[in-house]
């Protein structure tokens, strides 16, 4: 599933690709992909120049000359940019046209994607996602106020979208090995130290997974041709009983709440 960096990787490309560019035509093939009436959806976009690009979590906001397009790529949501009228495979379910014949195709293979228009835009329109990684808001104060009151373990919590937007599988693991806290550490029993390594490695993992244009694992590619390479630079997550670079103890890995976790038992031990 792409997680925050993967999304902001797919925010910056397309931003190379289809910003100033005029919509002419949009075909959708899968109706359930529009979260409202296909034909409002349609009618307006139509004649729209998509003027910048935005992230908000994992949502991807295309601002336009008036109005919004949001899109969310859920589980396995991939953008294809084509210079010319392009063929549609069977996992293509909405197609935009460019004045200057260029394409953007949407691609699903499991349908979970969403995409819709709005007229306004403002916070209120995601008051159920929390505080952005790169907020400076995203502090010891606000992370206290949550931390210190959830008998919730941990990981589970720092994947809520309500606490943190945008972190996902993989970058929790990373950012709990790092922070050298067990997964499922009840939240309450934190300290203050253990919330500032929170911080601190949820904001540098993330840039830096930015920076390498996300993670390419299993079925996630942020398409339009990128490979993300931080793969390369996991510590934990897909590692099962190799060795941890610190220690060289093998890598564990459980199911947490139903997702596979992959810590270290000698640098994350259990408080
Ligand atoms: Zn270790």
């Amino acid at each position: 599933m792409p997680e925050l960096p993967e999304v902001e990787t797919v925010v910056n490309t397309l931003k190379k690709l289809v910003l100033n560019q005029k919509i002419k035509n949009i075909n959708v093939y899968w109706d359930n992909i529009i979260s409202q009436n296909k034909e409002y959806f349609i009618n307006n976009l139509l004649e729209k120049v998509i003027i910048d690009i935005k992230r908000r979590g994992k949502f991807i906001i295309f601002i336009l000359n008036k109005g919004y397009l949001v899109s969310h790529l859920r589980m396995e949501g991939k953008y294809y940019f084509y210079d010319k009228e392009s063929l549609k495979d069977k996992h293509t379910h909405l197609i935009f046209d460019f004045e200057n014949h260029k394409q953007l195709h949407y691609n699903d293979t499991r349908k979970f994607g969403k995409f819709e228009y709005l007229d306004y835009f403002n916070y209120d329109n995601f008051k159920n996602l929390g505080i952005e990684p790169f907020d400076e808001r995203f502090d010891l104060d606000y992370v206290k106020k949550i931390i210190s009151k959830s008998n919730k373990e941990i990981k589970p919590l720092l994947l809520n979208q309500q606490f943190i937007a945008g972190i996902g599988n993989i970058y929790v693991d990373e950012i709990l090995f790092m922070s050298k806290i067990h997964p499922e550490t009840i939240a309450k029993k934190l300290d203050e130290n253990d919330m500032l390594n929170i911080i601190k490695y949820t904001k540098k993992i993330l840039s830096s997974a930015i920076e390498s244009g996300g993670t390419t694992i299993k079925s996630y590619t942020s398409s339009l041709g990128i490979s993300g390479r931080f793969q390369l630079f996991l510590k934990v997550c897909q590692r099962k009983d190799e060795k941890c670079y610190e220690c060289n103890e093998k890598i564990t890995k459980i199911f947490l709440k139903g997702r596979g976790t992959y810590y270290c038992q000698k640098c994350q031990p259990k408080k």
